[in-house]
């Protein structure tokens, strides 16, 4: 009998014991997203004023990776339907239509001449503050750039100043030359920093 009270005692202290812990655990893992959830919730918030991308399914892109054949041709998309996209875009990811690395039209006796453009990758969009048609040249706040001759039909019917929907990205095969890519209809163009 005092066999059966003592095992009976070690159970009841046992079971409190486990029954408290656990309610203490949940009461911190109730606790915890509460606690975090508000200073989270701010960068959150700003992203959603921001309009969310329509190219690329709504992602932006990361950065082209440099080849490493100079020889290598463009690359078209071939889409499941039949159709093939040789326009320069970005696709699930992948950067296409990307002119071959030792193309002689984007040869620059003096690259980065006006200095390099910092801050480019998809961490960063901008909104053009103006844009001159006539000299395919376009700003964010000081900084301008100009188009290359040959890609500017790509992106002369742009919306330039329909918001922050753009993105630059240094050009990995192309020394000097930037990536000015559209986050909306997916294609990007090859430009030039000049300065501020
Ligand atoms: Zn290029």
């Amino acid at each position: 009998m005092k066999t059966r009270l003592a095992l009976l005692f070690w159970f009841v202290l046992i079971l409190s014991t486990v029954l408290t812990l656990a309610g203490a655990d949940a009461a911190q893992r109730g606790a915890r997203p509460g606690q975090s959830r508000a200073p989270q919730a701010r960068p959150a918030q700003t992203r959603s004023v921001q309009v969310r991308p329509r190219g690329n399914q709504g992602r932006i892109p990361m950065a082209p990776p440099a080849r490493s054949n100079p020889a290598e041709p463009r690359q078209a998309e071939h889409l499941p339907t039949g159709h093939v996209n040789d326009m320069p875009h970005v696709n699930h990811g992948q950067w296409f239509g990307h002119e071959q690395p030792n193309d002689v039209r984007f040869r620059i006796d003096q690259p980065f001449a006006h200095g390099r453009f910092a801050r480019f990758g998809p961490s960063y969009r901008y909104r053009v503050t103006r844009i001159d048609p006539n000299l395919h040249r376009f700003w964010f706040r000081r900084s301008f750039f100009d188009v290359a001759e040959w890609d500017w039909p790509l992106c002369a019917d742009w919306c330039w100043d329909c918001g922050d929907d753009f993105t630059v990205y240094e050009d990995p095969d192309h020394a000097g030359w930037y990536l000015l890519y559209n986050i909306h209809t997916g294609v990007y163009v090859h430009v030039q920093y000049m300065g501020v």
